[in-house]
């Protein structure tokens, strides 16, 4: 009875010892003969084993699995015409991985997958030991050890393709991620490969995709439709400008970036064997002593960077709004003023200047993190950091996010979309806002140094941000083990070669998160703004009430009276335990808008413009009205509580649900509630 038949074809690179393993395997039942059409040697084996007859099929040997020689063409139609039931890639284990590559691809065609880690003598006699568990759940494909010229591994080798087509398979198509661009040019092409139906049915719809990109002769060569045939050339063509090299090399780069990273987490040498110009720099640069420092430096030269330059720049533009301002009010002469002139000057520069002004800053970062990404520091800043973000359940590559975080939320959740996994990147996407923004600086330079002297104002503001990452790590935590839980799954942290990064390419992504910090200035920012001044500007009280009164009591009188004003007054019990009056009130919900309307809102409130000397007046008037308690829990607040409403939109957007937006702007409300409650009523007790 011969009724369990096994197919396995032996893939390998040249020398890896595949013909050593198969004639191990098969010993004299072989059968040697050409593949069609070519001179190609074809030879055949048969083994049985627990009741299998087993097929084995030598392949080829071969480096990768493109169209560019024969035996590459013959080994892949092989693996997709006669579609094995298992393939067995024969690896040259001292020499991993050269050896990984082939294995990359055979990954791509979906097919079940045993890794033969041949030469495990030499490689052990080297110094190089392997992680078999984790190497094995990054490539999804069992691993076991050989020496072919032994006989050695080769019964468990057996064992193992047996167990192999007992098991259901899962696609192994989508493993290697080949990175935002490359990704979004696949699915463009994915989509309109479908219509081709005889071909995706052979081939399958992504790697079809993929090798179009790769510009693989044999494929493009099936007789595409128009549509497929310009997609393609558009793709190449946008991919080729942004990153200065062809696609076909961008992939294979990215390949070689999953196995450095797989190989970086999982191998072990003690004799140094890789020397390519990456290595050599990543021998620096994710040294254990030198990593932390160097990338420490580095992100301080970035914030630096963006605040050197980008200060005067700023300087300009505010210049340019007084300016504007100015016109703007001389086109009404004094004593005829409008609510149009109100809306515009108070309203709209107020409000959407106010944010543009910030946009050399963000244009910066955003250039210096563009650099750094395209150039591959990026990805190792990730691996660098991996091993800590584990400990709070989350990945190295939440770590950049995070650090954008810093900036400005928006840009830092729309940059977690490099997360695969999405209950990784929820837990991320929710505690960013904790990562205190630039835009709370304003509220921390008003405060601190109205309570505090000024020998502890560095160390106020230091705290401030402690608190905030803390509080980031502990919810992180919480996440990951309540609404979020699940094992963090192992993949692999790409390392891709170091490149020149192409102006354009730098260009390209620079522009791309700037542009939607513009349209948040002009659009959500724009209506906020609008709704405010409303909000603080009318009802108007009666002419009446305000005889007699001078500039300051007038404005007072019509605050109360404003929607605003009566908002801050009716929500005042509520937070009156944390200290706060009907004034903070009004200012936290300008906040709302944008963290900085809060400082605006509370000159507004004092009655007290904007400019320097007077901001002295308003420390003044803070102090005079609050204790530094007080003061402390306005700063507390204003960290932890909901994120702006741009970001409850960015939110909404990236995870495509109303439900975790709302969540995230109450949830940290409510915590920031909590929390300044307890340091108010706690705080009292002591200092009164
Ligand atoms: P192929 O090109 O992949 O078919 O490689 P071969 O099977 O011809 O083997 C190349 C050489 O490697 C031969 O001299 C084999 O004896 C030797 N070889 C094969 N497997 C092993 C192994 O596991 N350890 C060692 N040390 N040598 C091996
Ligand atoms: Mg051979």
């Amino acid at each position: 009875m011969k009724e369990k038949r096994i197919t396995v074809a032996l893939a390998g690179n040249p020398n890896s010892g595949k013909t050593t393993v198969f004639n191990a395997l098969t010993g004299a039942h072989q059968h040697i003969g050409n593949y069609p059409g070519v001179t190609v040697e074809k030879k055949e084996g048969f083994r049985n084993h627990n009741g299998y007859e087993i097929k084995f099929v030598d392949l080829p040997g071969t480096y990768s699995l493109t169209a560019y020689s024969i035996e590459e063409v013959v080994a892949r139609n092989f693996i997709i015409d006669e579609h094995p039931d298992v393939v067995v890639d024969i690896i040259d284990a001292s020499n991993l991985e050269r050896n990984l590559y082939l294995a990359t691809q055979i990954i791509e065609m979906n097919m079940p997958l045993v890794l033969a880690f041949n030469m495990s003598d030499v490689a052990k006699q080297r110094g190089t030991t392997f992680d078999n568990g984790q190497l094995s759940k990054f490539f999804h494909a069992p691993i076991v050890p050989t020496i072919g010229n032994k006989g050695k591994g080769l019964d468990r080798l057996l064992d193992i393709i047996v167990e192999t087509t007992k098991k259901p398979h899962h696609d192994t198509g989508h493993i290697l991620n080949y990175g935002r661009e490359v990704e979004q040019e696949i699915a463009k092409i994915e989509k309109l490969v479908d219509s081709e139906h005889s071909l995706v049915k052979k081939y399958g719809s992504r790697w079809l995709a993929l090798k179009l990109l790769e510009q693989d002769k044999d494929i493009l060569d099936k007789g595409h439709n128009e549509d497929v045939v310009g997609t393609v050339a558009q793709s190449v063509e946008h991919l080729t400008k942004i990153f200065g090299d062809e696609p076909e090399i961008i992939i294979a780069d990215r390949r070689y970036g999953f196995i450095s990273g797989a190989c970086e987490e999982s191998v072990k040498s003690s004799v140094e064997s890789r020397h390519t110009r990456s290595d050599i720099v990543d021998k620096v640069i994710l040294n254990r002593v030198l990593a932390l420092p160097i990338f420490a430096g580095l992100m301080y030269l970035v914030f630096k960077l963006t605040f050197w330059v980008g200060d005067p720049i700023m300087g300009w533009i505010e210049n340019f709004f007084e300016w504007l301002t100015g016109v703007i009010t001389g086109f009404w002469p004094a004593g005829t003023e409008s609510i149009l002139q109100s809306l515009l000057v108070d309203g709209i520069i107020g409000g959407v200047g106010g944010v543009i002004v910030f946009l050399p800053n963000i244009l910066l970062l955003f250039l210096a993190i563009a650099i750094l990404e395209d150039s591959g520091y990026m990805a190792r800043a990730a691996f660098i950091m991996d091993r800590i973000m584990h400990k709070i359940g989350l990945h190295g590559k939440s770590f950049i996010p995070m650090l954008i975080g810093f900036g400005c939320s928006i840009p830092a959740i729309m940059g977690t979309r490099v997360l695969e996994n999405r209950r990784s990147r929820l837990t991320t996407i929710m505690v960013i806002p904790l990562m205190s923004c630039g835009a709370r600086l304003p509220i921390y330079a008003l405060i601190i140094p109205a309570f505090f002297a000024p020998q502890w104002h560095g160390l106020m503001l230091w705290l401030i941000y402690v608190i905030g990452i803390v509080l980031a790590i502990v919810c992180a935590k919480l996440l990951r083990h309540t609404l979020l839980k699940g094992e963090t799954v192992p993949f692999v942290m790409e390392l891709p070669p170091y490149r020149v990064p192409t102006l354009r390419g730098i260009l390209i992504h620079m522009w791309e998160r700037s542009g939607l910090y513009l349209k948040k200035a002009g659009t959500i920012i724009l209506v906020i703004s609008i709704l405010l001044w409303a909000a603080t500007s009318y009802p108007k009280p009666d002419e009446s009430k305000l005889v007699g009164l001078d500039q300051q009591q007038i404005q007072e009188v019509e605050l109360e009276h404003s929607i605003a004003g009566r908002i801050g007054k009716d929500l005042e019990p509520v937070i009156k335990p944390l200290g706060f009056d009907y004034r903070i009130g009004t200012a936290l919900m300008g906040a709302l808008a944008a963290k900085e309307v809060f400082v605006a809102q509370m000159g507004i409130v004092y009655s007290i413009g904007e400019s320097d000397e007077e901001s002295e007046t308003l420390r003044t008037k803070l102090k005079d009205n609050y204790s530094p308690l007080q003061g402390f829990c306005i700063i507390l607040f204003c960290l932890i509580s909901a994120p702006c409403v741009a970001t409850l939109a960015v939110c909404k957007r990236e995870t495509g649900s109303w439900g975790w937006a709302f969540f995230q702007f109450f949830g940290l409300t409510a915590l920031a509630y909590v929390i300044t409650l307890i340091v108010y009523q706690v705080g009292s007790l002591f200092v009164g």
